[in-house]
Parts: structure tokens; C-alpha cells; sequence
């Protein structure tokens, strides 16, 4: 048995299987490159689903880590500490808002959002008790807890798990005229629309343009809070610090995750106005490890590296070049590769659909694993690609030239 069987059996026997991981059992990682047990080297093409934005190791953020972990890791939320108001602060300004909510990860972020948009809604728009609607997206992925696959249109995801929290109407994502429907339907007891800008999970699917300043315009008529869910397509990702400024569109709400721990830490928040999150009164809503001092030093480092803006634009010019480069892939009635149906996205993030005849979305991971470059499926057919910001052009076009070289089959 090799070391990566060994480690790969013992990691079956005595796991829950909730994940079936490509079998590959990385030891260190660097920018965009992951080293495995047994010494081979990878290019990273999913960056951990986006909570890797600025690269395995990123200097600053590890140098940030270290000092706080010397200082003070964790006070709960009992006491105040010297890290806590500088990031809350700091990220309300990032996000043109007034206050934080923070959490650790990103269900827990949605799940506070949940809970802010009925208490804004009693307390504020005065919805009668108990009646509060929440209007989201189908295909929709938000997190894994018992109310957020109680709105999730994936049976995986939802079966079995049941009964399910009442409260939510799920409309077709980027049909807007189903979006006004449902927002007439639910009239006064509306609070919130919850949508993620481009539907990560789903194979990164980028709604209908307008569709967005749309759902804006038609919640800002109705009194109803825009919560923008950007876990994964937010902080650097589609080449804007949120995918929202693609349509210049301002949510109510900002929900966030993922990169803002850097992928050292996790890291989560709700951001919104004084309106919004000064709902809340002591001893409502908590966590124990939300806002640490850890966390609270990792995410101003990313705060300033986002501030430079030097990821947004890496992200939005590399991005570029991978989708015309993917675009290229694609069967037009100008040219039949045979190999490629579609391919979506914005900036560093694309979701291509392959023909199935080629092989599942698995099927594909796994050859290119073989090829060195490791990317995530799914869906069927569809890979995600989605590399660190960090990633050179050079190390790009050599992952793109191995997804060349396994639909050459
Ligand atoms: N929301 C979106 C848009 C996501 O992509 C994810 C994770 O993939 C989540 C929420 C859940 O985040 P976490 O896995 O940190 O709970």
C-alpha cells in the first residue's frame, strides 16, 4: 500500500463519508501549488472553494496569524478585545456599510441573516408575528444547516433531513418577472429577498443581465431587504471585491465567508446598515469563537489586501484570458470540438460543461488529477475552475493545457 492508500483507508474507516475527495492527500501548499504525500506537486484550481483567494501560505496573512496567536487567540464575546472594533469598522467601510455582524462560517453567516431579516421585519417593516417570507433562488446553495436545506432545491442536500423550516418562497434564479410574482404574492410579509449573485454551486451560473439591479429595484419599491449572499463570488474572486458591482448594484445586506479568513482561519460576517443589524439586543444571537481575535487579525490583513485592489484586477485580467481561452473550447456552429457545451462565469471563475460523452464531471477530475491539476466537479458534467488570485499567467495557461490535452482524450 502506497502512503496515500494507507491515509486514504484509514480516512474512510473512521470518517463519515459526507465527502467523496478526488484521491489525492496533500501535505503543504505554496500561491497556487499543493504538494502531496508522496512528494507530487499540483496545481490548485478550486482554492478551496474560493476561501483560498489569496493563495496557500499568502505571507502576509500567515505573518498576521502568527503575531495574534502569540497575543490573545480568544476572549468570546464576554469581554471586549483590541482587534474587534478596527475589523468591524474596517469591513462596514470595505462594504460601504455601517455595521458587522461576524460569525465563523458561512452557513452560520446565512443563518444569521435568516434570523436578521424576520427581526428586522417584525421589528421595523412590523410584519405580523410569525409570518415573515423569505424569497430565494432555485438551485440555490447557501450552506449546509436544517433551515437552509429546507429552502434548497438539491434532493442530495435535502432528503432525509426533514421536517423543514417554513418561511421561504423559491422563485426560478434570473427571472424576474417570477421574482415580482412572488414578491406580489407574499405582499406586507416579504422581508427579504436572498440571492447569491452568481450561483456558485449551482456551476457557476452568472444571471441574465439587469437581473440584479432588477431584483434591487423591486425590493427597494416593496420595503423588502436585497441580502447579496457572496461566500464564494465575493472578496476578489470575479475581478470586483463583489460581484454585485458588476451591475453597480448596493445590497441591503452583504453575507460573507470564506476568503475573508484568508483560508486560515474561518471567518464569517453579515454586513449591513444600523437599521438593519442595530435589531439585535444582548443575549439574541451569538457564538462563541464569532469575532476572535485570531479571526479579527487575519481578516483586517485581507481587508488590506483587498483594499489595494491588486487582486480584484489580477482577477478580472487573468480572468479574461481564462474565458477567452475556455471560450475557445466551446462548440459553435463555426467550429465542433465536440468537447465542450458551455462555459460561464466572471473573472477567475468559470464553470465549464462537458460534453458528457467525455466522461462525468469526476470522470474529467480525476484525469486531470493524473495530469497534475486538481479542480472540482460538479453537477453531472461541469467542472469548477476556480485557481488563486496569485496564480501566474504561466502556471494558467499549463493548467489549461492539460484540459486540452484530457479532452483530446
Ligand atoms: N453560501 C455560499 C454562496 C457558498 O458557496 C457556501 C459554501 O460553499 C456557503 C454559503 C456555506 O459556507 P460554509 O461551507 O462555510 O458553511
Amino acid at each position: 500500500m502506497t502512503s496515500t492508500e494507507r491515509a486514504i483507508a484509514a480516512a474512510e474507516a473512521h470518517s463519515a463519508h459526507n465527502y467523496h475527495p478526488l484521491p489525492v492527500v496533500v501535505a503543504s501548499a505554496e500561491g497556487a501549488w499543493m504538494t502531496d504525500v508522496e512528494g507530487r506537486r499540483y496545481l490548485d484550481m478550486l482554492a478551496g472553494y474560493s476561501a483560498l483567494n489569496f493563495g496557500h501560505g499568502n505571507r502576509r496573512l500567515i505573518d498576521a496569524a502568527k503575531a495574534q496567536l502569540e497575543r490573545v487567540t480568544l476572549t468570546s464575546r464576554a469581554f471586549h478585545h483590541d482587534r474587534f472594533a478596527t475589523f468591524c469598522s474596517q469591513l462596514a467601510e470595505l462594504c460601504g456599510m455601517e455595521m458587522v455582524l461576524p460569525m465563523n462560517t458561512g452557513a452560520e453567516a446565512v443563518e444569521t441573516a435568516v434570523k436578521t431579516a424576520r427581526k428586522w421585519g417584525y421589528r421595523v417593516k412590523g410584519v405580523s408575528d410569525g409570518r415573515a417570507k423569505i424569497i430565494v433562488a432555485d438551485n440555490n446553495f447557501h450552506g449546509r444547516t436544517t433551515t437552509i436545506i429546507s429552502f434548497s432545491t438539491d434532493p442530495e442536500a435535502r432528503a432525509d433531513f426533514g421536517p423543514y423550516t417554513p418561511g421561504f418562497e423559491i422563485v426560478p434564479y434570473g427571472d424576474l418577472a417570477a421574482m415580482e410574482a412572488a414578491l406580489d404574492a407574499a405582499g406586507e410579509d416579504a422581508v427579504a429577498v436572498l440571492l447569491e449573485p452568481i450561483q456558485g454551486e449551482a456551476g457557476v451560473l452568472v444571471p441574465p443581465d439587469g437581473y440584479l439591479a432588477g431584483v434591487r429595484e423591486l425590493t427597494r419599491a416593496r420595503n423588502v431587504l436585497f441580502i447579496a449572499d457572496e461566500i464564494q463570488s465575493g472578496l476578489g474572486r470575479t475581478g470586483k471585491t463583489f460581484a454585485c458591482e458588476h451591475e453597480g448594484v448596493a445590497p441591503d445586506v452583504y453575507v460573507l465567508g470564506k476568503a475573508l479568513g484568508g483560508g486560515v482561519v474561518p471567518v464569517s460576517a453579515v454586513v449591513s446598515s444600523h437599521e438593519v443589524l442595530g435589531v439585535y439586543r444582548p443575549g439574541e444571537h451569538g457564538s462563541t469563537f464569532g469575532g476572535n481575535p485570531l479571526a479579527c487579525a487575519v481578516a483586517l490583513e485581507v481587508i488590506a489586501i483587498l483594499r489595494t485592489g491588486e487582486f480584484q484586477q489580477r482577477a478580472a485580467e487573468l480572468g479574461e484570458h481564462l474565458h477567452s481561452e475556455l471560450g475557445l473550447l466551446v462548440d459553435s456552429p463555426a467550429h465542433r470540438s465536440g468537447s465542450v457545451r458551455a462555459v460561464r462565469g466572471r473573472g477567475l471563475w468559470a464553470g465549464v460543461d462537458i460534453d458528457p460523452s467525455h466522461g462525468t464531471g469526476r470522470q474529467i477530475s480525476e484525469k486531470l488529477m493524473e495530469r497534475g491539476v486538481l479542480v472540482k466537479d460538479t453537477h453531472g458534467s461541469t467542472i469548477r475552475i476556480a485557481p488563486p488570485l496569485v496564480i501566474s499567467k504561466e502556471d494558467l495557461d499549463w493548467g489549461l493545457d492539460q484540459l486540452r490535452a484530457v479532452l483530446a482524450g
